[in-house]
């Protein structure tokens, strides 16, 4: 099997799996619990997430658990919204979001708040005058990917606080870092607000966080005893905790070793798909080296992952989460529906080797120029 879908989802690691396990097998106790066994849960859970926030530099009261990025996301957004809905009402989001991002800004649409969308140029970077002209008194909310799931495209989030602090200090800068961490250096000092989840970065699936910057105030979306955490109430998932603090600390070692690793991957692939006629390669230059993104200009991007699947090579189309869909991305990149109609996203990690992208390649040589034989001779 050659996995190429990093940016869907990890497996869980060997380590972060002993993890959990032994947490399950030898902390029973609810650690909300005063006895005993409660309180060997609870200093196991503190343990945990301190290691997370000693790695990220933050306050540990600054950490909300979430089942994952979609639910922080929603915590953030809705959060601010109710929160700050009387000192306005409109929120700024970019071109280059996770779909879980549009959903929560159509609903809250219907509740009386105004999107507003910022302009990115032809490399995907933020347009910051126009980020500038788009914050106003009521701007109470920015939402900006820390790096796109489709395209890999990087935002410089310290220059993209300072632009929003200077135009409205009030205004909170929330990011969705779930592409980014583990695969780039993120400064969580940059953000007001981020979230993630763990199976981005071979931890257990069901699990992720909410930073959330001390100064920012939200109105919870799950209400309960709130003993665990006033904003996310229930029983702390501990093993999932344990093992998401294991991954965290896995995922940080020797960071930038691991992207110079890929950024040699990437190039091998970039270049073997330059000299295809019908292929464009969706990447500029701020795109991270885990994601690279194509467009078939003859083949159905379905059609050729489901013939690789049959070598057991598994990739996506733009992302696991809008299959089939027009390439938002590439849209905001090229605003060429031909381009973002028809696209496939190989996503790689540290672990990918170099006999996997060999691989690879002579597969989808062989299948593509199959399927482009195929479509030629039924146009003719
Ligand atoms: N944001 C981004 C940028 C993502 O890539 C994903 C996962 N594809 C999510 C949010 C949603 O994460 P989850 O499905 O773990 O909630």
């Amino acid at each position: 099997m050659i996995y190429l879908d990093y940016s869907a989802t990890t497996p869980v690691s060997f380590d972060v799996l002993e993890s959990y396990n032994k947490a399950t097998k030898d902390y029973i106790g609810n650690a909300n619990s005063i006895h005993a066994l409660g309180v060997k849960s609870k200093i196991l859970l503190n343990s945990a997430t301190k290691q997370i926030c000693d790695l990220l530099g933050i306050l540990e009261e600054e950490l909300v658990y979430t089942s994952g990025a979609t639910e922080a996301n929603n915590m953030a957004l809705k959060g601010v919204a109710l929160a700050y809905q009387n000192r306005g009402k409109n929120i700024v989001v970019s071109k280059l979001e996770h779909p879980s991002i549009y959903k929560i800004c159509e609903f809250l649409e219907t509740q009386g708040f105004e999107i507003t969308y910022v302009d990115n140029d032809s490399d995907g970077l933020i347009d910051f005058e126009d980020l500038k002209n788009k914050i106003r008194s009521d701007t109470i909310l920015v939402s900006i990917c820390a790096v796109n799931s489709e395209v890999g495209v990087r935002q410089p989030l310290k220059t993209l606080r300072q632009i929003i602090k200077k135009e409205n200090p009030d205004t909170i800068f929330h990011s969705d870092i779930t592409q980014a961490i583990g695969k780039v250096t993120v400064n969580l000092h940059d953000i007001d607000l981020a979230s993630m989840s763990s199976h981005k970065i071979f931890g257990p699936k069901g699990i992720g966080f909410l930073y959330k910057n001390s100064k920012v105030h939200l109105i919870p979306l799950i209400h309960g005893s709130g003993k665990f955490n006033e904003l996310r109430s229930g029983t702390p998932p501990l093993p999932l905790i344990v093992a998401f603090s294991k991954a965290m600390r896995i995922a940080l070692n020797d960071i930038e070793n691991k992207e110079m690793y890929v950024r040699k991957l990437n190039s091998r692939l970039c270049e073997s798909f330059s000299s295809y006629e019908g292929i464009k390669i969706n990447k500029t230059k701020y795109s991270i080296p885990h994601i690279i993104n194509i467009s078939l200009d003859n083949v159905k991007a379905e059609t050729l992952i489901h013939a690789l699947e049959e070598e057991e090579i598994y990739l996506s189309t733009n992302t696991a989460c809008s299959s089939g869909d027009l390439s938002t991305a590439v849209m905001a990149l090229y605003n060429d529906k031909h381009r973002a109609l028809s696209t496939i996203r190989i996503s790689l990690s540290y672990v990918t080797t170099d006999e996997e992208v060999s691989k690879f390649l002579n597969i989808f040589k062989d299948k593509y120029k199959m399927l482009n034989d195929l479509m030629k001779s039924k146009e003719e």
